[in-house]
């Protein structure tokens, strides 16, 4: 039986069940899967030297003899050492194998090997430890540069080595060519085979980079081909005309809108004016003042006769909107409901059977306004809030759920995303940037302290509710079991524990609160009304506050164990307080002693730019950490770099949404395989694709 790319692994000698069940696990079935298993880094072992000769400072492959039979010493329990004696040329080397007694048999006397590793030395000696090596002239891990890949218990890099460099060597002819010729030629990019052989056993450095290169190319481009598809759809679908006028609603505003929030309801507008479905988002920092936008889309929609639907991350938050909404838009008649989890009972009933009778106009909830059940007399537009969790995927099942109108859509960010990945994430939606803070507002000032200046910290504190302001403590958790893996000398502050200390002993003369996740909404919203009625000094949170809170009486932010958030959490975190006419400070508390942690929050105390802090915490961290895991909802990239491949990212974009143009429904002859790969890609949401 020749082998395909369909060959299953466990066909394979060496491979029986039980490992064939591990591979499973890294999701490899089949030597088509083995090809699609990209190594992680590479180790180059092409340079061979004499014993002599051999760098200190790296590994080389060094070929010599084993001049004496191995011999095993056993130091005490659980350790043991294989000792090798060989010599080349211009030398002998000792080698050491620790816990390895099995190369006592594997390595003969009067053999030649090529082991690899780092050569010492000690006076005249030469010395190894644990190298790799294998018999002169069978070398398959040695004398190349060998792909190191991602693995999993049970599952040696060896094996994986194996099995792609047989899917490299028996499945690549013939396979097909996805990317069409013209579009390789314009964008110098090399064929599917080279890309798939030298990536996994590169010729050397330069072949390698160029199969990266094209292989980065084609992921971007059936990606962004996919977007640019959903784009289109969109676009071509059917949307409610309604009628916004700017100036009409900004006269119920508290205060005049700032150039930026006329601008993006200016594009809502045009866009709602249109008669297709609008795709928008609003992306603008922290109290930029977004809310304002929402609601002007909210009033436009309950002026022409249709529904909003406003989604939000959390119950906290969407109390917190629906009474701003409510306090907005009642005197301008706009009907307005709140719908949550822990909206229950006949509360709920009366809730829904409003809705359907089209008795509510704007409905502000969590992610329970789309679950079954709820239906909508005439939903016109959707907004979702602080949500770079409304990805791709919701957006499509919404288009789904609705009839032939689609809803208009609004996504507004205030996590503000590297350019590059919104270019993904939202890369089908039009953009509105909202630069521009209301007036009068003063830069956060940001300080990190050690535990050693605890006490200045509380000092602090009491000096800013003896000024009439509010503070927020926020800690990293709830006390739970291993949530966090501690480090040595560090003290978690769990919420609960730490508010009573702080409560009774630290600030008994205050009004201290409490909120954490994992309370009951109605308790979360008592104390949260509490704070923001002002009968509460100091509020001890989790990240439950993290979006969108809004209490412009707190000055001071206090973020204990500030080394374990996100650089972009902290950056929202720290939106809460600058949010009035007070001066602010945000004070980050760690005991953390790691320089680069104080390094990382020390970027934070230097700027406000909820931009800049973004891209640096996409480079710290990646973009998997960024969202956490898949919270996008997009398909998982297997080659590219959101950070480091932008350049690359642009240019497939911009050759796929050219692509599109010319073959929307990629129908041609040429593009069946990218069209068949594209759905591949989509596959978790092929809804999308229907
Ligand atoms: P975001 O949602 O963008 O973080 P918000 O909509 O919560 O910001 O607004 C932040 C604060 O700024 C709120 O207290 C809001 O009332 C206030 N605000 C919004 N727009 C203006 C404006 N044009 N002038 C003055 N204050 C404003
Ligand atoms: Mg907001």
């Amino acid at each position: 039986m020749p082998l395909t790319r369909d060959t299953p692994l466990t066909d394979l000698p060496g491979v029986g069940p039980a490992r064939g069940k591990k591979l499973e696990k890294l999701g490899l079935r089949t030597l088509g899967d083995a090809l699609e298993h990209l190594p992680q880094r590479y180790e180059d072992r092409r340079e061979c030297c004499a014993l002599r000769d051999a760098p200190r400072d790296r590994p080389c492959c060094v070929s010599a003899m084993v001049a004496e039979t191995p011999r095993v010493s056993y130091i005490r329990r659980g350790l043991s050492l294989v000792k090798v004696k060989a010599v080349d040329g211009t030398g002998t080397v000792y080698i050491t194998f620790f816990n390895q007694d099995y190369i006592r048999e594997a390595v003969r006397r009067g053999e030649s090997y090529i082991f690899y590793g780092t050569v010492e030395r000690q006076g005249n000696l030469f010395l190894m430890t644990n190298p790799v090596f294998e018999r002169e002239g069978t070398a398959r891990t040695t004398g190349l540069i060998m792909p190191v890949y991602p693995l999993t218990t049970g599952i040696s890099n060896n094996l994986i080595a194996g099995l792609t460099r047989r899917a490299a060597d028996s499945c690549l002819d013939g396979l097909p060519e996805i990317l069409p010729a013209g579009l390789r030629r314009e964008h110098k990019l090399c064929q599917t085979q080279f890309a798939r052989k030298n990536i996994h056993y590169p010729a050397d450095f330069e072949a390698l980079a160029i199969a990266r290169r094209r292989l980065v190319f084609e992921e971007l481009f059936v990606l962004t081909c996919g977007l640019a598809q959903l784009k289109d759809r969109r676009a071509a679908g059917a949307g409610r005309v309604m009628e916004g006028d700017v100036e009409k609603f900004a006269a119920l505003l508290p205060f005049p809108p700032t150039g930026a929030q006329r601008r993006a309801m200016e594009d809502m507008a045009a866009d709602l004016r249109l008669g297709r479905a609008m795709n928008r988002l609003v992306q603008g920092d922290v109290g930029s003042g977004k809310t304002a936008v929402a609601a002007f889309g909210a009033w436009a929609a309950a002026k022409n006769g249709a529904q909003c639907a406003l989604m939000v991350p959390t119950e906290l938050l969407a109390e917190q909107h629906a009474r701003t909404m409510e306090a907005l838009l009642s005197p301008a008649g706009v009907r307005v409901g709140l719908l949550t989890g822990s909206v229950k009972g006949t509360e709920k009933k009366a809730l829904l059977s409003a809705l359907a009778a089209g008795e509510i106009d704007l409905v502000v909830g969590t992610h329970a306004l789309f679950s079954q059940g709820v239906e909508y007399k005439e939903l016109g537009l959707v907004i979702a809030d602080e949500q770079h969790r409304f990805g791709v995927a919701q957006r499509g099942a919404l288009a789904e759920k609705s009839g032939a109108v689609l809803p208009h859509i609004l996504v507004m960010s205030a996590t503000p995303i590297p350019r590059t990945l919104a270019l993904i994430i939202y890369g089908d939606l039009d953009v509105s940037v909202m630069d521009e803070l209301p007036p009068g507002r003063t830069p956060v000032d940001t300080f990190l302290v050690g535990e050693d200046k605890r006490a200045r910290m509380y000092g602090f504190v009491r000096k800013q509710v003896s000024e009439g302001r509010q503070v927020y403590i926020v800690c990293p958790a709830v006390e739970e079991n291993g949530g966090w893996e501690d480090g040595p000398g560090m003290d978690l502050k769990a919420v609960t524990a730490y508010a009573g200390e702080l409560r009774e002993r630290v600030f008994p003369e205050l009004r201290v609160g409490f909120v954490h996740g994992r309370m009951k909404a109605r308790e979360k919203e008592d104390v949260m009304g509490a704070f923001h009625r002002g009968e509460l000094d100091v509020l001890v949170s989790t990240t439950v506050i993290e979006v969108g809170v809004d209490v412009p009486n707190a000055s001071l932010m206090v973020i204990e164990n500030a080394e374990r958030f996100g650089l972009s959490q902290l950056h929202q975190l720290r939106g809460r307080v600058g949010r009035g006419k007070h001066k602010s400070y945000c004070v980050l508390v760690t005991a953390s002693r790691s320089e680069t942690a104080r390094e990382r929050l020390r970027a934070l105390c230097a700027t406000n730019d909820g931009f800049q802090i973004a891209e640096e915490d996409l480079r710290l961290r990646g973009p998997g950490d960024f969202f956490g895991k898949r919270q996008h909802g997009l398909p998982q990239l297997k080659v590219a770099d959101f950070a480091a491949d932008m350049e690359l990212l642009k240019e497939a974009r911009e050759a796929a949404q050219a692509l599109v143009a010319a073959d929307p429904e990629l129908k041609r002859p040429a593009h069946r395989l990218l069209r068949k790969k594209v759905r591949e890609l989509f596959q978790d949401n092929a809804e999308l694709f229907n």
